[in-house]
């Protein structure tokens, strides 16, 4: 142990709730270590087993208690959330990544047209060990529910939870362990950034959720040891309401995607843009639902009925201040919100909403990522997409409008995902992939591409045994000594095959898949 130990301080009430240990990199070299003694036999087993043992620790964690608890206890956020939403789309990550996967990993042959007596087995074999880094916002949702997929794949994980919301993330190992599962195979290893560090340097492959900025050290350091990587970054997403839209339920859905835990979620919306025509109305309903919240301190056991719990994390709070300062000196307004609950011990801002924003403004260009979200009048809908895209990020973006030409205003944004007439929901629809254009991130979480990642291919070529003789012709005209005669014979072929055209218009056996 290299540190001293880390204590979780509830970002609500201030109060102890736990400590784990700083492991160093040391911690996290021995995880690698019991990692790769467990890898072989795990990737041994059938998917089924594999499957199977996911079922029971996803079994496991629906009947502890304290899952949900720990995870308000360490986030602020209210049970709502950590139920409703964390702990729902681990269940819904692991059904339908469970029912994806014999697709995703099935071994394939492929017939190539030109080596006609050949054909190729694809076969899917897992990295190794992958570690996998998570950020703070999301204890379950952007941290062990990464593990899923390597998982299922046949990789060992090794879990590095940010060292804010480390809890819930250890209790998810234990729970591995209580389920019955091969200890190795799925572990947690706690610390801070050397910490991270320490995993990015050592696994077969890295599933990164955090910061553009750190997640461009662990790409950089990735590219030096040449092992894949994904990177789950920072938003800016765009709420587009346009003329003809539903105001009142895009107000509604607004103020959700907004103050959802605070403003702590990667694909919040970070920026509205309103159609001038509709924006007095939209406001208004904005404010009123906005101004409604029910803000306090959660309760772990979820009897308390409220929407806002605390900033998890204080740094959110100051650039919520930064980002409200600079947009008041160029000219915005705050319609609701604005300050600190100062009657309050633990991390409150009140959510905020400021009008008159513009592109210029802090608010309008950098990730906010806490309770505060600035209105844009535009002047119609070529105005309302230049803007969108005006951004360095392109993780997720919303579109209220009539629907068709919602839909084609969402297929002109710069965007990992889009979603028409309503919210958040997207990262739910865990079939389809999800993931940042531009520096919002590389590679995509969820559907068949999210679970081939974790694998590499092995593509083994054979003779097929009709074709063996007309295989070995061929062969012998491609082996030493070469000989002129079979030049002229290439050539010839060449000519017919390509620049006659005569290969486009031949059809290559299809290629087969094979359970
Ligand atoms: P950070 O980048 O600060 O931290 C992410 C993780 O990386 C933490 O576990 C952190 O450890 C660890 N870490 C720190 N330094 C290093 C290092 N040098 N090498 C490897 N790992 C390191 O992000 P935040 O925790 O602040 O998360 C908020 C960000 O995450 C926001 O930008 C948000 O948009 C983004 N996010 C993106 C999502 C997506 O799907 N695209 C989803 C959720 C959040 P420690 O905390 O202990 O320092």
């Amino acid at each position: 142990m290299s540190a001293a130990p880390i204590r979780v301080v509830s970002p609500a009430t201030g109060v102890l709730v736990g400590e784990v240990p700083d492991s160093g990199a040391a911690g996290a070299a021995e995880a690698f270590a019991r990692a790769r003694a467990a890898q072989p036999a795990w990737a041994a087993w059938d998917l089924e087993q594999r499957v199977e043992a996911i079922r029971r620790w996803r079994d496991a964690v629906l009947d502890e208690p304290a899952v949900p608890e720990t995870l308000v206890k360490e986030s602020g956020k209210p049970r709502m959330e950590a139920e409703g939403i964390e702990v729902l789309y681990l269940c819904e990550l692991i059904r339908a990544m469970t029912r994806l996967a014999p697709r995703a990993f099935r071994e394939e042959t492929r017939h190539p047209l030109l080596f006609l007596t050949k054909k190729t087995r694809l076969v899917r074999r897992p990295l190794g060990v992958v570690g996998v880094i998570g950020p703070w916002n999301f204890p379950i949702l952007n941290n062990a529910a990464d593990a899923v997929a390597p998982l299922l794949a046949g990789n060992a994980v090794v879990l590095k939870p940010s060292e804010v919301t480390p809890l819930t993330s250890v209790l998810l190992a234990e729970l591995w362990r209580r389920a019955g599962n091969p200890p190795g195979v799925f572990q947690v290893v706690t610390g801070r950034g050397e910490t991270g560090a320490a995993v990015a340097d050592l696994a077969d492959g890295v599933m990164f959720t955090g910061s553009v900025a750190t997640g461009r050290r662990v790409g950089a350091r990735c590219g030096e040891r040449l092992v894949p990587c994904v990177l789950e970054l920072g938003g800016k997403s765009p709420f587009v309401v346009l003329a003809g839209a539903d105001v009142e339920r895009a107000a509604e859905a607004a103020a959700w995607s907004a103050f959802m835990h605070s403003g702590q979620a990667c694909i919040r919306t970070e920026r509205i843009f309103v159609d001038a025509s509709v924006a007095d109305r939209f406001e208004s309903l904005l404010v009123a639902r906005v101004a409604a919240l029910r803000q306090m301190a959660p309760d772990p056991s979820g009897t308390v009925t409220h929407d806002l719990g605390s900033v998890t994390f204080a740094r959110q709070i100051e650039v919520v201040e930064r980002h409200i300062a600079d947009a008041l000196s160029k000219g915005a307004r705050v319609l609701t919100g604005g300050a600190r609950l100062a009657d309050r011990t633990g991390l409150f801002f009140q959510p905020t909403v400021l009008a008159g924003a513009t592109p210029d403004m802090a608010v309008m260009r950098e990730e906010t990522f806490g309770p505060l979200v600035p209105v844009m009048r535009v002047s119609g809908a070529e105005e309302a997409l230049r803007l969108a895209n005006d951004t360095h990020l392109g993780l997720n973006a919303t579109v209220f409008g009539p629907r068709a030409e919602a839909i084609a205003f969402a297929r002109k944004l710069q965007t990992g995902q889009a979603i028409v007439n309503d919210v958040l929901v997207n990262y739910l629809i865990v079939e389809s992939p999800l993931g940042g254009w531009k520096e919002s991130g590389l590679g995509v979480r969820h559907g068949v591409e999210g679970l081939r990642q974790w694998t590499r291919i092995e593509a083994i070529t054979v003779g097929r045994p009709l074709l063996a003789p007309v295989g070995r012709f061929l062969a012998r005209m491609l082996a030493f000594p070469y000989d002129r005669r079979v030049l002229v014979v290439l050539r010839r072929a060449s000519r017919l095959l390509y620049r006659r055209g005569w290969a486009e218009k031949l059809k290559s056996p299809p290629g087969r898949s094979r359970p």
